[in-house]
């Protein structure tokens, strides 16, 4: 409870000082997806123009390993708003690779080759590379939609427990009956993700359900002017956060 004597203002403090997220770590995993976005356009750029070739052979054969391989190798010739410091090479490519599978097809029919003729690797970084200028975008189905719907309930509980609020499925369903509780659930749900991802753990088309939850008009259709910012999953958390306690009172 609040003393009598605490201001609003010390109480927002308080408040964020407990958030399950932290302002500046989520700015370093936004960066690492907008510097993901930007290599594969990049990436998409230089085989289109053919400035990118994919001669070299590399040795790993998992896609991380060899994202980072690839990525130590072309490191100078990249961009610096679409490369991570080198430090962070290894975070980078994690997330870079769950980028990738959590969002795009390959262009060709399964057994076809994956590789352009004058091509020599066959690694998985090259593989996906080399496909950069025709990668689709996921179909999402059901399953994958369900997925992100059970995501946004797991955030709301996440929240609740932090909070040391009952857990009752209908508070919970409340919530996500409203357009703004569904996108506040579809951040706080997107951020935890965003934790796995630079561990390389890549959860699914889900994610990209999420993702058009907060950043598409509810209409169906991207958003141009959408931009990610730490401050929306604060206050995204906060919202649910009041609608949990508020719903009891
Ligand atoms: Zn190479
Ligand atoms: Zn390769």
């Amino acid at each position: 409870m609040l003393s009598q004597g605490e201001t609003t203002s010390e109480k927002k403090l308080k408040e964020k000082l407990a958030m399950l997220f932290q302002i500046t770590e989520l700015q370093a995993l936004i960066d690492l997806q907008q510097r993901s976005y930007r290599l594969l356009r990049w990436v998409a750029d230089g085989v289109d123009r053919g400035f990118l070739s994919f001669s070299t052979a590399h040795r790993h054969s998992s896609l991380p390993g060899s994202a980072q391989e690839w990525l130590r190798e072309h490191y100078q010739n990249i961009p610096e708003n679409a490369r991570p410091d080198p430090h962070e090479v290894e975070r980078f490519c994690a997330f870079f690779t769950t980028y990738l599978t959590n969002s795009f097809d390959l262009h060709q029919a399964p057994g076809q080759r994956r590789y352009s003729p004058d091509a020599h690797c066959f690694c998985p970084m090259c593989s996906w590379l080399v496909d950069a200028p025709h990668l689709q975008t996921k179909k999402l189905s059901n399953r994958d939609k369900r997925r992100a719907h059970n995501l946004r309930i797991t955030a709301i509980k996440h929240v609740a427990v932090d909070l040391g609020e009952p857990l009752e499925d209908q508070g919970i369903q409340s919530i996500l009956d409203t357009r703004d509780g569904t996108v506040d659930a579809s951040l706080i749900a997107y951020g935890f993700d965003l934790r796995k991802r630079i561990k390389g753990i890549a959860t699914g088309p889900a994610i990209l359900s999420l993702w058009r939850s907060f950043a598409w008009h509810e209409s169906g259709s991207p958003n141009p002017e959408f931009e990610l910012q730490a401050e929306m999953f604060v206050q995204a958390e906060l919202q649910v956060r009041h609608r949990l306690t508020n719903d009891r009172h």
